[in-house]
């Protein structure tokens, strides 16, 4: 679990990267990171990484990476596999791209109707709808009433009069579960629903719980910004970069992080510039529009499906707000990167004032 004493190597990694909560320069501090990486790279064992069983394949269109502990090859590439599956078994319900998915058959009939759905759908529908309450409508998987319109790869956006018509249905409360039917119906038409925003979370715990059934002690799975560890790396944490946003291949900060989740929401996933102005995958329900308040969200937690959730949250919310929800919730620590590059951290892993740093040894984003 993310506890105490994680939180105090987190204090240690923060320290490693500068001694305020903001950080106006991002490329003297990535630069200080990697510099000190590669110096720690060079006086310290690095643990061996022969026996590290590592896949990756590209499911739920993301990179999906798999790694861990295992000195049997055959039960490694065995343990792994079953990860794979249990990544496209998810993608197959719940993609919003394939017509046959669960996830299509409620937007295709649920506005008639209501219908039943399967246990799992019912339950990450509920774990939705929850957070959209929690978050005030920051967090709102009909989002997609609009976010359907647009397509990041060919550049396409919806029309101001598009946009405008949708909102009516960009709410939550159109989604309505019946517990004990467990079936889901539509408010309204014209209203649908995506689950962009948890599904790979998800698919990350159900690689983990995998992972633990297989004997694995050591290990991480990621989806794309998502990553969940089991155990730690060889009796220390895993370095967990978290990207910067605006410099390919550079490192905003360090988490060393053991027995936790991760996940990163970033405005530089999926997008578009036109007439100077950057159109991306997190929309604000109530504007219909991508976000222009954050560059990126990163979330510390128990489990991956929070942390996912959390993440997009938290960019919809910004850095004021987002931290303020943050700080309510038990077990959960936060860094959020606005639109002007300044680093926000939770208080669980602000900086301390001095502290030397003594660990690192591996980059991961
Ligand atoms: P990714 O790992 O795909 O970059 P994120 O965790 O950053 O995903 O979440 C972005 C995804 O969440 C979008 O691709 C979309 O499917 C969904 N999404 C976008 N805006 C919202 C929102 N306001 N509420 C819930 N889900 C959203
Ligand atoms: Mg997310």
């Amino acid at each position: 679990m993310w506890s105490l004493s994680s939180r105090l190597v987190c204090q240690r990694a923060l320290s490693l990267v500068g001694g305020t909560s903001t950080f106006p320069s991002f490329p003297m501090l990535a630069h200080q990171v990697l510099s000190i990486f590669f110096m720690l790279m060079l006086i310290l064992p690095v643990a061996a990484t022969a026996d590290w069983y590592k896949q990756e394949q590209s499911i739920m269109g993301t990179r999906i990476a798999v790694e861990f502990w295992d000195e049997d090859t055959q039960h490694a590439a065995q343990c792994a596999e079953q990860v794979f599956s249990e990544m496209r078994r998810i993608d197959a319900l719940m993609s919003p791209y394939k017509p046959n998915s669960e996830l299509s058959r409620i937007n295709q009939q649920a506005a008639g109707q209501a219908i039943q759905i399967s246990e799992e759908m019912f339950s990450l529908l509920k774990k939705s709808l929850h957070m959209s309450q929690l978050s005030n409508g920051a967090f709102d998987i009909t989002f997609s009433s609009v976010g359907h319109l647009y397509n990041y790869r060919e550049g396409i956006k919806p029309s101001e009069q598009e946009i405008q018509q949708s909102l009516a249905t960009i709410n939550f409360r159109h989604v309505l579960l019946d517990e004990a039917n467990r079936s889901v119906r539509f408010a309204r038409p014209g209203v649908r629903v995506d689950l962009g925003g948890i599904a790979k979370g998800y698919a990350v715990d159900n690689g983990i719980a995998i992972l633990a059934r297989c004997g694995i002690k050591g290990g991480l799975v990621s989806a794309g910004g998502d990553s969940r560890i089991l155990g730690d790396r060889g009796n220390r944490p895993w370095m967990m970069g978290v990207r910067h946003p605006r410099k390919k291949d550079a490192v905003a900060v360090m988490l060393p992080l053991s027995n936790t989740a991760i996940s990163t929401s970033g405005d530089y996933e999926r997008f578009f510039v036109e007439d100077g102005k950057r159109y991306h995958h997190i929309i604000s329900p109530r504007t219909g529009k991508s976000v222009s308040t954050t560059w990126s969200a990163t979330v510390i937690g128990p489990d991956a499906t929070t942390t996912d959730v959390l993440s997009t949250t938290l960019f919809v919310l910004g850095p004021e707000k987002g931290l303020q929800l943050v700080e309510s919730l038990a077990g959960i620590d936060a860094v959020i990167i606005d639109a002007q590059g300044q680093m926000h951290y939770s208080a669980g892993l602000m900086p301390p004032a001095t502290e030397a740093a003594d660990s690192g040894t591996e980059i991961r984003q």
